[in-house]
């Protein structure tokens, strides 16, 4: 599968080929701040296969927490594309930068971190749900 995206003004854009490891959405604090309230879309994507077609990215690391995530967005519009943790294989790509995300991404399949869930967050009916990440 080829996936196409980009940014919201457009001078990011990528391809991401390959078999995604995981649809979920997270419910962890630092993606509810990031997301704007709600939790986040993501999809992992094997780093392999995926490329900046346009533009390059702004890389953002807190330098006060250990194992600090990398996060690539947009340096005009801000738009957060995706998180780099360190001891994951793959890429943590945020589903709403796709072309086409209900075509690209369709859902969830689990929610994660409901530990850190806030009240108003929705999970649908019958999903899987982890207080952190399920067991590997
Ligand atoms: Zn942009
Ligand atoms: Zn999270």
């Amino acid at each position: 599968m080829k996936l196409e995206g980009g940014c919201y003004c457009g001078s990011l854009r990528y391809v991401a080929e390959g078999k995604p490891a995981l649809k979920a959405q997270c419910h962890c604090r630092a993606c509810t701040h990031i997301s704007g309230g709600a939790p986040n879309m993501f999809m992992l994507m094997p780093p392999e296969g995926f490329a900046y077609t346009k533009g390059s990215p702004k890389q953002f690391r807190r330098a006060d927490l250990e194992n600090a995530v990398t996060r690539e967005f947009c340096e005009t519009c801000g738009t957060h594309i995706l998180t780099r943790r360190p001891g994951l294989p793959q890429l943590v790509l945020k589903a709403g930068t796709l072309d086409d995300p209900a075509a690209g991404y369709g859902g969830p399949k689990i929610a994660i971190y409901t530990s850190e869930k806030q009240p108003f967050h929705l999970i649908a009916e019958g999903m899987p749900a982890f207080d952190r990440l399920p067991d590997r």
